[in-house]
């Protein structure tokens, strides 16, 4: 604690006066009081700085002999030490809260939401805008997550007896804390908000706006930061995942390529010629050559997804070579004739095992 800046830790210039100290430091002792944060350490270190700080500052005298201190450079700062006076008030205040403590349904901080996005390939591939609906809570517009009714009855707050703080002495000084009971207001509102019964927070279904850029990779994830559950203090994130749905036909490979099985049938893998194949820009022909083999790739350039910056990616088409399974009396007589005339075609393949054999033999 020692060489802590204490304008720093409320937030405020050096040159600020008793007020704006003082709002300062009953904005942030409320937000980080340990009876909104129970066993949050992190809190606690937090909130006991804030008093050490406002203790420091709030006192003319004392302020006047740390604004020497800090003038002087590596010096240690004197003021507001965490000196064994301290550990008194503190242990008072963690006593004495203890039971008073007050139930509430509204978490301080409201939860992150995760949420998911589907969208096709071909949204995947152009990009543009999609409208995710999804649920959340939202603070109760009546009570503000207080979960009482603002306009109901209210009673004098028993622990700091509606002064909305809690003086403590410490040494020849006395140091006020915002009371946590009544969170600083001075009194406590019993009757249930009847707009939430008394749940402080109403579950809406909300929708937003989610820009999918191009070329979107599935799992990818967006982030809106305080989208998602509202709480008293704090609303949290909504996190959104992108999931593009199977495609029926076109596979993805990588981000910007895409496959495609391609059926072609005997008479065009032996004389070739142009096929039409479906792509994500629509049909286009592609010529094969006589003698294509079966799992033949070829290349579509540009008809894959596009880049942000340069060429689309491929889409890489392989032929898989379907063989007839009905064949008719004359295509089987036409298919015999082309079998007697079977010498007219090359089979390097065949050749290569027939010499293999010959040498075997010999
Ligand atoms: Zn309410
Ligand atoms: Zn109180």
């Amino acid at each position: 604690m020692n060489g802590r800046d204490w304008y720093a830790v409320l937030g405020v210039p050096p040159g600020a006066d008793a007020e704006k100290i003082k709002k300062a430091y009953r904005r942030l002792a409320l937000e980080c009081h340990p009876d909104r944060h129970p066993g949050d350490k992190d809190a606690e270190a937090r909130f006991k700085e804030i008093v050490i700080a406002y203790e420091a500052l709030s006192d003319p005298e004392k302020r006047a002999e740390y604004g020497r201190m800090r003038k002087v450079p590596d010096t240690p700062k004197p003021a507001g030490q965490f000196d064994e006076g301290w550990e008194e008030v503190f242990s008072q205040i963690f006593r004495t809260r203890a039971g008073e403590k007050i139930h509430r349904n509204t978490p301080e901080k409201g939860r992150g939401i995760d949420a998911r996005l589907d969208i096709t390939l071909e949204d995947a591939a152009t990009g543009g805008n999609h409208i995710l609906p999804y649920h959340r809570q939202v603070l109760c517009s009546r009570c503000r997550g207080t979960e009482t009714d603002p306009e109901g009855e209210s009673a004098e707050c028993r622990l700091c007896g509606g002064a909305g703080e809690v003086r403590f002495r410490r040494g020849s000084s006395e140091v006020a804390i915002p009371c946590g009971a009544c969170m600083g207001e001075g009194r406590i509102r019993r009757e249930q908000c009847p707009e939430c019964r008394g749940e402080g927070r109403i579950r809406t279904e909300e929708s937003r706006q989610v820009k999918v850029h191009a070329a979107a990779n599935d799992g990818e994830r967006i982030l809106f930061a305080r989208y998602g559950d509202e709480g008293v203090s704090d609303t949290g994130d909504l996190r959104v995942t992108i999931h593009v749905r199977p495609h029926k036909i076109f596979e993805r490979s990588g981000r910007y390529d895409i496959l495609l099985s391609q059926p072609i049938n005997v008479l065009q893998a032996v004389m070739g010629g142009q096929i039409i194949v479906p792509t994500l820009h629509g049909q286009v022909k592609l010529r094969i050559p006589a003698g294509t083999r079966d799992e033949q790739v070829f290349r579509l350039r540009g008809k894959g997804l596009s880049r942000p910056a340069g060429e689309a990616g491929d889409q890489l088409v392989t032929v898989t070579l379907e063989t007839p399974t009905r064949v008719g009396k004359k295509l089987r007589w036409l298919l015999g004739e082309v079998g007697r005339l079977s010498g007219a075609f090359s089979h390097p393949l065949k050749k290569r095992l027939l010499d293999k054999v010959k040498s075997f033999l010999r």
